[in-house]
């Protein structure tokens, strides 16, 4: 082809992408303002959006109030075109969701099922995503592909998991799910899936430290709006910074990892209660045993972001299982306990807190495939 003809092609495709792009970001837009906004002849943007609606990507749904002259189509991306699968293995339950292209969980699910390195339960986990595929009656084409977020530590290009001390799942590999299942398939550590979910959420972060308050704990590092992976992928271990060197025995073979203070399950083994449990009580404020538990928590809590927040300067973010159980009364706890012990304080804008608890990994997990999709275009 000359070199004319591949100009044109990369332009037109270009232009594609542009409009596909603007609708994206708008949610809601008319032609007139696709025009205006991008500059574009009439007859390119109509082109394309003809183009765009051939191919299923985009509706023209409803009007806008018209204000005289005939009124504009409501123009939208369709959210489903494409579906994103994610999956959050934990020791003794999975979770599953499904997400849209605007990265929007429509579908959760937690199944209890052991984990266990064997064929049986890797066919359960597959035969669980095949049997929502096919009750939706989803075609093949429409699924981006399947993304599973770990307990563990994956190697550098995510095809296995090099450290998963938690749940014995040193070795897991991804050809363990994607030689089940026809859809592309990608591995990931739960702390970068979560965090992953958190810098969606917060389009104008550059920087964080993430804690993710889950059955165990894990963390990540934001810079630059990138996850910091480290030399052998362990950058943002925060679990097992040592805050007590005569502490309880970690997982890892240490004493006093924040694991074993900021984990939900270290605050089940010191309430003797499940979290579900101990919550309610707590807030019905009678028990001076549950607040003091609470308290030696979020104390913990306070003394890690702290010192991290020496290294990087930038927002916390509160992730994963407990942070919806978290009050505006246990943020300010926090933010009193962090800024009286920094030299240079910490504002209440510096906390942030995640909204999808349980599910946080799968849903961050779900949207590495969102994003790819979306870069694609
Ligand atoms: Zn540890």
């Amino acid at each position: 082809m000359s070199e004319k003809g591949l100009t044109t092609i990369s332009l037109k495709k270009i232009n594609r992408a542009k409009v596909y792009q603007y609708i994206y970001q708008k949610k809601v837009t008319s032609k007139q303002q696709i025009v205006q906004s991008l500059q574009m002849g009439l007859s390119t943007v109509s082109q394309n959006l003809n183009l765009l609606e051939e191919a299923g990507l985009i509706e023209r749904n409803g009007y806008f109030d018209s204000t005289g002259g005939r009124k504009a189509h409501a123009i939208r991306i369709v959210p489903d075109y494409r579906i994103s699968i994610g999956i959050g293995i934990l020791k003794n339950m999975f979770h599953i969701t499904a997400v849209d292209l605007y990265g929007n969980a429509f579908y959760t699910d937690a199944i209890a099922l052991d984990y266990s390195n064997t064929s049986a339960y890797y066919e359960q986990v597959a035969g669980k995503i095949k049997e929502f595929i096919s009750e939706n009656h989803y075609n093949e084409e429409k699924i981006l592909g399947i993304s599973i977020a770990t307990q563990g530590i994956t190697s550098p290009d995510h095809t296995a998991v090099t450290y998963g001390s938690i749940m014995d799942n040193t070795g897991m590999d991804l050809k363990d799910f994607s030689q089940r299942l026809p859809y592309p398939c990608h591995l990931e550590h739960d702390s970068k899936s979560a965090a992953f979910l958190e810098l969606w959420n917060h389009p104008d972060l550059d920087s964080a430290v993430v804690f993710l308050l889950n059955r165990n704990l894990g963390g990540a590092i934001i810079t630059n709006r990138r996850i910091h992976q480290g030399s052998s992928m362990h950058s943002g271990a925060i679990e097992h910074i040592c805050v007590n060197p005569d502490g309880p025995l970690c997982y890892c073979g240490n004493r006093g990892c924040l694991e074993t203070y900021c984990s939900a399950n270290a605050l089940e083994r010191s309430s003797g209660l499940s979290v579900k449990e101990f919550f309610p009580l707590l807030r019905e404020k009678k028990s001076s045993q549950l607040i003091q538990i609470w308290e030696d928590y979020l104390n913990y809590l306070a003394f890690a972001v702290k010192n991290l927040n020496m290294v990087i300067d930038a927002p916390v973010i509160i992730s994963g299982y407990l942070a919806p159980y978290f009050t505006k009364e246990d943020i300010d706890y926090l933010l009193k306990r962090i800024h009286s012990s920094s030299p240079f304080g910490f504002e209440k804008n510096q906390i942030l807190v995640g909204v999808h608890g349980q599910y946080t990994p799968a849903i961050g997990a779900a949207l590495f495939y969102v994003e790819q999709f979306l870069q694609s275009i």
